[in-house]
C-alpha cells in the first residue's frame, strides 16, 4: 500500500465543512478592511526564499524542500506566503497601478520539519501584506484584522503581544550593545545563541532555553535605543490600538524570527488553556527591504500570518463549532399585516447593511414562528405585534443572552451591530448558544 508523505495529512470530506468556513470568514473580515485575494505559485524560483545571505533562519536554512526541476531550473516549495507576494508585486509592476495595495493570501506551504503535534510539513496559511504605506495606522489595521479574526471564531481573551524594532539606526546601537552585554555572558549562553551572537545577536532574545535566567532578563531592552522617529512610529502605533480599544501588551524582548522586520513586531495569542505556552496564533509587522531586494523599488510594508490548522484546533478546544449549520442574524415575528409589512421594511434596510435576515412568509402563528426563528439559528429574534407597532416599538431577543429589550423600530439595525461589535464581530456567522 502506497501511503501518504510523512508530515501530511489527508483533510476528508466531513471535515472540509470547517475549512471553507474558516476560510468564508476570512475572506469576509478581509472584504471588510479592503484587503483582496492574491494567489500566487505554490513553487516559486529557489531564489525567492534565499536571496539574503544574511538570514539565518530555520526556515530558510534547513526547511524548505528545494529541488531540480526536468529542465534543470532550482526550484523551492514555498514555506511562507510574503516572499512569493513581493516577487508577484514587484513583477507585475502592482506598484504602478496602486500606490498602496493590501492583498491577502490562503494557501499550502510546506516546511522540511520534524512533524510533531501542530507541526506538519504540509500546512497552511492565511496572511495580509500591505505594501507601499509607512502609515503606523496600517500597522493597527492589520493588528485590528488579525484580532477581528480571532473573535469571530469565538474565540476569547484575544491579547496583542507588541514590540517595535525601530529603524536601522535603532537596531544598529541596540545590536552592539547586545553583542557587548552577551559577549560578557558568553559562558552562560546555550550553544545556539552563542552562534546567534555572531551572526545575529537580537535573535538571541528569541531563545527559550536562557529566557528565565537572571542575566538574560537583565538584558539592555530596545526601547532605550529607538530613535525619535521609531518612538513616534511605534506611539503611534499603540495610539490607534487604544483607539479601537484593542488590548495590547508592550514585550521588549519581542523580535519574532525573521530577519526583514523594522518598527512594529507583533503576536496575537488568544486565551486557551489547553495551548499552554504555545498560543501564539499569528503574528508579523513591518518589513521595509524586501521589495528592493527582489528588484522593486524602495517601499515600506505591512504583514501578518497565521496557521489554518492552529485556528482551526483553537475554535475546537474552546468548544466552537465552525461545521455546525449555516446561521442568521435577525428574525423577525410579525403578529398581523400590518406588522410584517413593516417588518419586510427593516429587515431590507438591514440586509443592505450587511445583516442576513429572515422572516415567516406563511402567515404562520407566533408559536410556528419562533420555531421557524431557532430552526434557523438566529442570533437575534424580534417580534413585532400590534400594540408595539401603533408604539413605533419592537421588541428583540438576544438568543445568546436570552436579553431582550424594547427598542425604537428604527434602532434595530443599530442596536444589533452595537451587540455584535460587543461580542464577537459582524462576519462570524452568530455561533448561537448550544
Ligand atoms: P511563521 O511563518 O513561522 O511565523 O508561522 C506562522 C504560523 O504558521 C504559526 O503561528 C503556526 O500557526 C503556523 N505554522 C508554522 N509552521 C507550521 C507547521 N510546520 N505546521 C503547522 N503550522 C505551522
Amino acid at each position: 500500500m502506497i501511503v501518504k508523505p510523512k508530515g501530511t495529512y489527508d483533510i476528508l470530506p466531513e471535515e472540509v465543512k470547517k475549512w471553507t468556513k474558516l476560510e468564508d470568514t476570512i475572506r469576509k473580515i478581509c472584504y471588510l478592511y479592503n484587503y483582496k485575494e492574491i494567489r500566487t505559485p505554490i513553487f516559486e524560483s529557489y531564489d525567492v526564499f534565499h536571496r539574503d545571505k544574511k538570514d539565518t533562519s530555520d526556515m530558510v536554512m534547513k526547511e524548505t524542500y528545494d529541488f531540480m526541476d526536468r529542465g534543470e531550473r532550482k526550484i523551492t516549495l514555498r514555506p511562507e506566503g510574503t516572499a512569493g507576494i513581493a516577487r508577484a508585486y514587484v513583477e507585475n509592476k502592482i506598484y504602478a497601478v496602486n500606490p498602496v495595495t493590501k492583498l491577502f493570501y490562503i494557501g499550502p506551504m510546506f516546511r522540511y520539519e520534524r512533524p510533531q503535534k501542530g507541526r506538519t510539513r504540509q500546512f497552511h496559511q492565511f496572511g495580509i501584506e500591505a505594501l507601499g504605506s509607512d502609515s503606523p495606522l496600517i500597522d493597527a489595521e492589520g493588528i485590528a484584522l488579525g484580532t477581528a479574526l480571532i473573535r469571530s471564531l469565538g474565540l476569547k481573551g484575544v491579547t496583542v503581544k507588541i514590540n517595535s524594532l525601530g529603524d536601522e539606526e535603532t537596531r544598529e546601537r541596540y545590536r552592539n550593545v547586545l553583542v557587548e552585554y552577551f559577549t560578557k555572558h558568553q559562558d552562560d549562553l546555550c550553544a545556539d545563541c552563542r552562534e546567534r551572537l555572531l551572526k545575529n545577536p537580537l535573535r538571541i532574545l528569541d531563545c527559550k532555553v536562557d529566557k528565565d535566567k537572571e542575566f538574560f532578563l537583565q538584558a539592555p531592552k530596545i526601547n532605550s535605543y529607538w530613535t525619535e522617529s521609531s518612538k513616534n512610529h511605534f506611539e503611534a502605533v499603540l495610539n490607534a490600538l487604544k483607539n479601537m480599544q484593542i488590548p495590547y501588551e508592550v514585550c521588549p524582548n519581542l523580535v519574532r524570527g525573521l530577519d526583514y522586520y523594522s518598527h512594529t513586531v507583533f503576536e496575537l495569542e488568544a486565551d486557551i488553556p489547553e495551548f499552554g505556552a504555545q498560543n501564539v496564533l499569528g503574528g508579523g509587522g513591518r518589513y521595509d527591504k524586501l521589495i528592493s531586494d527582489l528588484g522593486g523599488p524602495q517601499t515600506p510594508a505591512f504583514g501578518m500570518a497565521f496557521g489554518l490548522e492552529r485556528l482551526l484546533l483553537a475554535t475546537e478546544l474552546c468548544g466552537k463549532k465552525l461545521d455546525k449549520p449555516d446561521s442568521i442574524h435577525i428574525y423577525f415575528i410579525a403578529l398581523g399585516e400590518k406588522a410584517r409589512e413593516e417588518c419586510g421594511k427593516i429587515m431590507n434596510i438591514c440586509r443592505i447593511g450587511g445583516l442576513a435576515c429572515e422572516m415567516d412568509y406563511l402567515g404562520r402563528g407566533i408559536k410556528a414562528q419562533f420555531k421557524d426563528a431557532d430552526k434557523n439559528n438566529a442570533h437575534f429574534t424580534c417580534i413585532l405585534g400590534e400594540n408595539e407597532l401603533a408604539e413605533f416599538k419592537i421588541n428583540i431577543k438576544d438568543n445568546m443572552t436570552d436579553i431582550q429589550e424594547t427598542i425604537s423600530l428604527y434602532e434595530v439595525y443599530n442596536y444589533v451591530i452595537n451587540k455584535l461589535n460587543q461580542s464577537a464581530g459582524v462576519c462570524a456567522g452568530c455561533t448561537k448558544k448550544e
